[in-house]
């Protein structure tokens, strides 16, 4: 992996210095059309999870395919507004937010997602005519296994399936307009079949309310981090789940839309993170590669223990020695233990994978380090789309004060 679209990754780096974010805008493109083609309903709409990857050049490239906007704070309403999406496009699905949120998101014109019951008694009090969507959490454990769980008791999203009957209340007293019902549990969707059977407790509340016409599945879809990784078979899972879907509408007369808000499955392997190896290690036990990066620009491994594969690309056909690859943030900050690496000098620029999804969007300031620039390649050409962080940007909302 040492072009994009033809464009060479340690040119680009030569070009807009290291650590570097590069996203494939062609990678994007199949993974939105293969994710659209995989269903097979009179009506699917599939929102972008924008918190994955929230740059404005991301979001109207993800306007240009058709998709709409899953936003989760009025600050990525307003990045999607700037991208030129129209509010009818973009959901807000929340989670713990302020009435004055609400509010702006009401005045901007966007489809609101309600996940508690004092909201809900807020949009029926103050906004009954304004349509609303529902979340509710399913609390479906399948085969008491945590890894397949869709939902679990302990959630804080969403409204638990077992308030039917007050949900049923207060939208009946109030007269509100419920236009969607919405399930996002964050699970891995790995057996469709399990999926499918949550679905389906998530169709019996869409039983209560006529006002009704979207039914929102949220995501889930797990991509493969490395080779013989789990991930969505999205063929499979768009069959069963059309299959499904299809007979659900039949039977009630009545066409539903159906919406997705994938993330990651949209970006995470359109996206890689490029570091510079500034010291190699060798200590009693450990040769460690010291990167200049660390926790503050990829946090995924450190926090979730999430895997990324890394490759030496400024000497792919060198021997393979194993490494851990560390950052230079002062405190344990390890991206990778034991792994084989084509030899590694300094100076040589490591390559990290789906660096997609929740990378850059989660990176920070920590140590009082510059976030790293981002570029995307579309069509053939590179395009500087966040550029690198300045000493500026560290001070800038400080005010000197005489001390
Ligand atoms: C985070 C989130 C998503 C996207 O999840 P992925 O795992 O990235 O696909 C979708 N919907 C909601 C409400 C979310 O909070």
């Amino acid at each position: 992996m040492l072009e994009i679209q033809g464009l060479s990754i340690l040119d680009m780096v030569s070009k807009y210095g290291a650590p570097l974010y590069i996203y494939d805008s062609s990678k994007m493109e199949s993974n939105y059309k293969q994710f659209v083609n995989a269903f097979d309903v009179p009506s699917l709409k599939v929102h972008y999870a924008c918190k994955a990857l929230s740059n404005i050049s991301i979001l109207k490239l993800f306007k240009s395919f058709g998709a709409g906007l899953d936003c989760v704070s009025s600050q990525e309403i307003r990045l999607g507004l700037l991208a030129g999406f129209d509010p009818k496009d973009i959901l807000f699905t929340p989670n713990n937010i302020s009435e004055a949120e609400y509010d702006f998101a009401v005045k901007l014109g966007v489809n609101i997602t309600i996940d508690n019951f004092e909201m809900l008694e807020y949009f029926g009090s103050t906004y009954p005519g304004i349509p609303v969507c529902i979340r509710i959490n399913p609390h479906m454990m399948a085969g008491g296994n945590r890894k397949i769980s869709v939902g679990h008791i302990g959630s804080k999203f969403g409204i638990s399936i077992h308030q039917l009957p007050l949900i049923e209340r207060i939208v009946n007293s109030f007269k509100m307009n419920v236009k969607g019902i919405h399930v996002h549990t964050g699970s891995d969707i790995l057996d469709s079949e399990i999926f499918i059977r949550a679905a389906q407790l998530i169709l019996s509340v869409v039983d209560k309310f006529e006002t009704v016409d979207f039914i929102d599945f949220g995501s889930g879809f797990k991509v493969a981090y490395k080779e013989n990784d789990l991930s969505t078979d999205i063929n499979e899972f768009g069959k069963e789940f059309s299959e499904m879907f299809n007979k659900y509408c039949v039977a009630r007369d009545k066409q539903y839309d159906l919406h997705f808000e994938p993330g990651k499955y949209m970006v995470s392997d359109a996206g890689y993170f490029l570091v510079k190896s500034n010291v190699v290690k060798q200590t009693t036990a450990t040769t460690f590669v010291g990167v200049d990066s660390g926790m503050n620009h990829l946090i995924r491994p450190m926090f979730y223990d999430a895997y990324h594969e890394i490759k030496n690309i400024s000497n792919p056909d060198g021997k393979k020695k194993i490494y851990s690859v560390v950052g230079y943030i002062c405190e344990s900050d390890t991206f990778g233990v034991d792994r084989q690496l084509t030899e590694v000098r300094k100076d040589d620029i490591l390559c990290f994978s789906n660096a997609g999804a929740y990378c850059y969007s989660m990176s920070s300031n920590y140590n009082s380090r510059y976030r790293p620039a981002e570029v995307l390649i579309h069509d053939g050409k590179d395009y500087l789309i966040r550029e690198r962080e300045k000493f500026e940007d560290l001070t800038r909302n400080q005010p000197s004060i005489e001390i």
